[in-house]
Order: structure tokens, then sequence, then C-alpha cells
């Protein structure tokens, strides 16, 4: 069994939607799906946020964009017996889960702090809660599952960390399926004790692939984003960056510390521990080879 993890551009459009289902139905193997918000939805859902809590009406009318956008993939990306409840799905969580929590922010000045955050971690859970429906939806067979019920975080001295129940939950959701696809949510968590819905951080998708893929002793962790490999520096910013064909998890760790978002720094350290081999590959040129992140010998 492996775990592919999608960021937002691999998941963004529809094109590059096509492309995560071939990847995923050409694996020989069992596979678990991490899948990321649509690019750009995190930051929207975000600032929509923002301008409710400034009373500003904008949201509704940016919402509506949001709403378009995903009902617009569906219509190229899933196959047409399964669209009408894929919508409807999406309509709800947006026509009443998020118009209902940016109305409360909007219409209620006085929310005290910890309420408005609560609420904002509710909204862009749905970023992922969105993408991952549509991409079980667009897969044959494909087993959705909430990776707030086994992903749990606690926090301590007003830090939020990843509460050590987490490693069993996911043995127990994941253990003994034999459906070849599972498609669950990077990113999003849940309070152990409040049980009210909680994050990983930005970025923090490649670590709920990284917890699922430790905690089932995964034969490999794919990160398919949209560069060819882990490169010598950030492409976008360095043209003569080039890629690294195979690093230790200490040089990648040592990289992703000094700034590569290529990968969320807390990703390595689970598999590093379970010498799992991680592979960052490109799915927009999924021939490229990649980087392999591994141990020394
Ligand atoms: P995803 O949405 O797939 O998680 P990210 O935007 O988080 O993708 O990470 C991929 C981006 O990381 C690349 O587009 C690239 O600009 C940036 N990046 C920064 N440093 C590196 C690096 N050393 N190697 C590759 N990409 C890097
Ligand atoms: N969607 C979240 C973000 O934009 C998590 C992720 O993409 O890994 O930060
Ligand atoms: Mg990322």
């Amino acid at each position: 069994m492996k775990v592919l993890k999608f960021g937002g551009t691999s998941v963004g459009t529809a094109e590059s939607l096509a492309n995560v289902k071939n990847i995923v139905t050409s694996c020989s193997e069992q596979v678990i799906v991490v899948v990321s918000a649509l690019g750009g939805v995190t930051n929207d859902l975000l600032q929509m946020a923002r301008m409710a809590e400034a009373q500003r009406p904008e949201w509704e009318q940016m919402l509506a964009g949001v709403k378009e956008r995903h009902l617009s993939v569906i219509d190229a990306v899933v196959p047409r017996e399964r669209q009408a409840q894929c919508k409807a799905t999406i309509e709800r969580f947006i026509d009443q889960a998020l118009y209902g929590y940016y109305g409360l922010l909007f219409s209620n000045k006085a929310l005290p702090d910890f309420h408005k955050e609560q609420i904002r971690d509710a909204i862009v859970s749905h970023g992922e809660i969105m993408s991952s429906a549509i991409v079980a939806s667009m897969i044959d067979g494909a087993v959705p599952h909430y990776s707030p019920n086994f992903i749990k975080t606690k926090d301590v001295d007003s830090e939020r960390i990843l509460d050590n129940s987490t490693f069993g939950l996911i043995a127990s959701e994941f253990g003994g399926r034999r459906e070849p696809v599972h498609v669950t949510q990077g990113f999003i968590s849940e309070d152990s004790t409040t049980k009210q819905i909680t994050n990983l951080g930005r970025g923090g998708s490649d670590f709920t692939a990284a917890l699922i893929a430790a905690a089932l002793d995964a034969s490999a962790l794919e990160i398919w984003t949209d560069v060819d490999g882990f490169m010598t520096a950030d492409p976008r910013t360095n043209p003569d960056a080039t890629v690294i064909p195979e690093m230790t998890y200490a040089q990648a760790q040592a990289m992703c510390e000094a700034g590569a978002k290529v990968i969320y720094t807390p990703t390595i350290g689970p598999v590093a521990l379970k010498h799992i081999p991680v592979w960052v590959k490109n799915t927009f040129n999924p021939s490229a080879k990649g980087t392999v992140i591994i141990d020394r010998n």
C-alpha cells in the first residue's frame, strides 16, 4: 500500500485532475489518496472570513465564485452518473455550512476572539472537504474518508500539537480494508478534547499524508506537486535550480527548515522514523523521475 498526496495545483483544474485520475488508477497496489483544497481556495476562504469580519458584504459574491469553480470542475471530471449527487454535496457545503459561518462573522461584530477563530477553522476545513468529495466521486469505487475522525490535535501551552491517539486511529480506519483506492483530506484535523475542527497549519496536507504512511507502514509516500522534484533551490526565484535525484531524510529536513516549501517540514519526521521512501513527483509531468528521499544506505 502506498500514500499519494496531491497538492493544490494538482487538484486545481479539470486538466490537472485528469492527470490525478490517471496516476491513481495506474497504481498496481492499494492507494490512499490525500488531497489539498483546489489551488487558491484556502486563501479565498480565509480572505472571505476577513471580509465578513470587517462587515464587507463582498464575501457573498466571492463565495458564489468559489461555488461556480467547484461545480464547473465537477462537470468536467466527475462521471455523468455521479455528477448530480456530487454537485448537491458541494452546494450543501457552500449554501448551508459556509454561508452560515460567514453570515455569523458578518452580523456579529462582537463575537469573542476564540469563537471567531473556531469559526475560521471550520470555514477553512471546507477547502479539503470539497476537493476530496470531488476526487472521490471522480474515481470509480474510491472509498471516501473524513480525516478529522483519525487525525487528532491537542493544545498544550497554547500550542497546537498532534495527539498521540492519531496513529492508532489511522490504523483502525484503514487496517484490513481491501478496496484499491481510498480518498481523504489533507490538512484538517479535530481537537481530541473539544471535538472542534482544527488543522495542521498551512501546507499541512503533506504532514497528513506522512502520518498515514507511517501509521500503516506504507511502501512509499508520494508527494505529487507542480515541479519535477526536490530542487537545489526554488525554481520560481532561481531559474538555474536543478532536480536532486536522491536525498537523505536529514538533507531534506535541513532544506525544508531553510525554507524549501515543496515539503511541509514536519512531514519528514514520521516517514524517516519508519524508513518509508518519499518520492517528490510532478503531476504535470508524471514520467519525470522525481526525487526519492531515503536513508543513506
Ligand atoms: P503543493 O500545492 O503541491 O503542496 P507547494 O506550492 O506547497 O505545492 O510546493 C511546491 C512549490 O514549492 C514549487 O512550485 C516551488 O515553487 C516551491 N519550492 C520552494 N523550494 C523548492 C525546492 N527546493 N524544490 C522544489 N520546489 C521548491
Ligand atoms: N490547503 C492548505 C493550504 O493551502 C493545506 C495544503 O495545501 O497543504 O495551506
Ligand atoms: Mg505544499
